[in-house]
C-alpha cells in the first residue's frame, strides 16, 4: 500500500488527501497556495509593526467609552492563550469568551483560569446544554460527514458574533495563524452552514435544539458586512513561534502544555487522533506539520519522523479516551465500530449550502477576506 502513496517533495501532504495535485517537480498545490498566502497575507519586520500599530489604534478608537474594545475566544490552548497575553500587553481591553461544550480537559480549565486571573481579563463562559449538544454530536457522528467538529465550531462562532454585537465590539481576535495552520485540507462542510447542521440533526437527532447557539448565513453576512464585525487572525501580526510562546506562557503564567495540538479538548483529541485517521484516512498532523515546514519552523525530515509516531500520545490515553467517549455519547462499542466502518459521506448528500458556496466562490472569498480584515481591505 505505502508504495502507492505519493508524498509532496516539499511538505508532507500526500496522495491520501482527498483533493490534491502535484506539479512536474512533485510539489503539491497546497504548498503553492500556502506560499502565495505567506507572500500576500503575512507582513515582515517594519511593515508588520506598522500594520499592528494601525490595528491596535483602530481597536482602541472604536472601543472608546465601551466596556471592552475587543473579544478573544479562549480554549486554553497555546494559540489563544498567547493572544490573551499579547492583547493585554498592547493595552487593549478584551472580554474573553469560552465555550464549555462538556469536553474540556481539566488542564484546559486550569490553564484558562490561571492565565486570565493573572492578566485581569473578564471571562464569559458559555456552558452549552449538554443533552442538546450530545444529541447534535451524536447526529454528526452518525451522519458520516468529516467535519464532525462543526457542532462545536458553529456554536463558538455564533456566540462570538452575538456577544460582539451585544457589546458593540467590532473586533474578534483569534489565534488562527498562517505559521502553524496555513495548510488545511479541503474538508466538506463549512462551519457557518446552518442548513447542513439542521438537516443532519433532523435526520439523526431525537431532541429539539432549543438553546444551542446558532447563526444562519444571512445573519452571519449581516454581522460581518453591515455591522462590520471582524475576525482578526491576530498572530499573523507577530513573528509567531509556537515553542517560544509555550515557554513564555509557562514562565509567566504557570500555564502547562498538552502534548498535542488542540489536545485541550478530549473530544478533539479523540476525533483527530482516532476517528479522522481511521474512518476518513486523514491524519491532520500532515497539514499542521506541512505548514510548519513551509514557514520554516521545522525541517521536512523531522516532520516525517513525527508522522511515524502514532497520532495518539500513548495506548493508555487512547483506551481511556475511547471508554470516556462511548460513555459520554452513549454509544455501545458495537454501534461505534459499525459507524467507523460506514463509508464517509459528502455534505452534498445532505441539504446544505455547499452548492451555493461553490457557485458564489468569489463572493464567499471576498466576504471571508473582509471578515478577516486582511491587507488593503480596510
Ligand atoms: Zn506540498
Amino acid at each position: 500500500m505505502s508504495n502507492s502513496v505519493r508524498i509532496c517533495k516539499k511538505c508532507v501532504m500526500d496522495s491520501t488527501i482527498k483533493v490534491i495535485s502535484f506539479d512536474e517537480n512533485g510539489v503539491c498545490d497546497y504548498c503553492r497556495l500556502y506560499e502565495h498566502r505567506l507572500d500576500t497575507e503575512l507582513y515582515d519586520g517594519l511593515e508588520r509593526t506598522k500594520m499592528l500599530n494601525i490595528l491596535v489604534h483602530k481597536i482602541k478608537r472604536d472601543g472608546k467609552n465601551k466596556q471592552y474594545d475587543c473579544i478573544i475566544g479562549v480554549s486554553g490552548g497555546v494559540d489563544s492563550s498567547y493572544v490573551a497575553h499579547l492583547v493585554k500587553k498592547l493595552g487593549l481591553r478584551p472580554l474573553a469568551i469560552h465555550l464549555d461544550n462538556g469536553w474540556n480537559s481539566e488542564l484546559a480549565v486550569k490553564n484558562i483560569q490561571l492565565l486570565l486571573e493573572k492578566l485581569g481579563i473578564d471571562l464569559y463562559t458559555h456552558v452549552i446544554n449538554w443533552e442538546e449538544f450530545k444529541d447534535l454530536q451524536r447526529s454528526f457522528i452518525l451522519s458520516s460527514i468529516e467535519n464532525i467538529e462543526m457542532s462545536s465550531d458553529h456554536a463558538i462562532n455564533a456566540i462570538l458574533l452575538k456577544t460582539a454585537d451585544k457589546y458593540g465590539i467590532k473586533y474578534i481576535l483569534n489565534g488562527s495563524n498562517l505559521v502553524t495552520e496555513g495548510i488545511l485540507a479541503k474538508q466538506g462542510g463549512k462551519d457557518i452552514d446552518y442548513r447542513l447542521l439542521t438537516d443532519i440533526h433532523n435526520k439523526f437527532g431525537t431532541k429539539k435544539l432549543k438553546t444551542y447557539p446558532s447563526i444562519n448565513i444571512w445573519n452571519f453576512a449581516y454581522k460581518v458586512l453591515v455591522k462590520k464585525i471582524k475576525f482578526i487572525p491576530f498572530l499573523n501580526y507577530f513573528d509567531f513561534n509556537k515553542e517560544d510562546a509555550q515557554v513564555l506562557l509557562e514562565k509567566e503564567y504557570g500555564w502547562k502544555r498538552y502534548g498535542g495540538k488542540h489536545y485541550e479538548s478530549i473530544f478533539t483529541r479523540f476525533f483527530q487522533g482516532y476517528i479522522l485517521p481511521n474512518k476518513f484516512n486523514y491524519d491532520k498532523r500532515k497539514c499542521h506539520l506541512s505548514s510548519m515546514i513551509i514557514s520554516q519552523h521545522i525541517t521536512r525530515d523531522d516532520a516525517i519522523k513525527e508522522l511515524q509516531k502514532s497520532p495518539y500520545l500513548n495506548e493508555n490515553i487512547f483506551e481511556e479516551d475511547l471508554e470516556y467517549f462511548l460513555k459520554k455519547l452513549e454509544f455501545t462499542k458495537e454501534e461505534f465500530e459499525k459507524i467507523m466502518k460506514e463509508k464517509p459521506k459528502d455534505p452534498i448528500e445532505y441539504k446544505s449550502y455547499e452548492k451555493m458556496f461553490e457557485m458564489l466562490r468569489p463572493l464567499v472569498y471576498i466576504i471571508k477576506e473582509y471578515a478577516k480584515g486582511t491587507k488593503g481591505k480596510w
